[in-house]
């Protein structure tokens, strides 16, 4: 599995770094922006596990806000335990979401 970057887009009206999104720039609204590889390394701000997701979703169904470059938040999900708040996690797309993993350093297989 190859370490992608993270991809967020930087308004070239106002330098706004955000998510990659069709709609425009959400502070100023031009819709000029160029793609700009950040660091997959954000800060877990809060993190729940759903029992019961909506309809299409595996339970159980573990949410993570995460903090990225330049305050730059997303929702992300977890596929292995529910990472605590404050906790240091590696981001990664995995087509239409995000997902999490701990970058605890010991190699485990999986
Ligand atoms: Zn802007």
């Amino acid at each position: 599995m190859s370490a992608d970057p993270l991809v967020l887009s930087r308004c070239e009206g106002c330098g706004l770094l955000y998510l990659p999104t069709a709609a425009p720039c959400p502070r100023c609204a031009t819709h000029r922006e160029t793609p700009v590889e950040a660091s997959p390394l954000g800060t877990v701000l809060a993190a729940t596990e759903l029992a019961s997701p909506s309809e299409g979703w595996t339970a159980p169904h573990r949410l993570v806000l995460v903090e990225v470059q330049d305050a730059v938040r997303l929702l992300a999900m977890a596929s292995e335990s529910l990472p605590e708040v404050g906790e240091t996690v590696r981001v990664r797309r995995d087509g239409e979401v995000y997902r999490v993993m701990p970058t605890d350093p010991v190699g485990r297989q999986g």
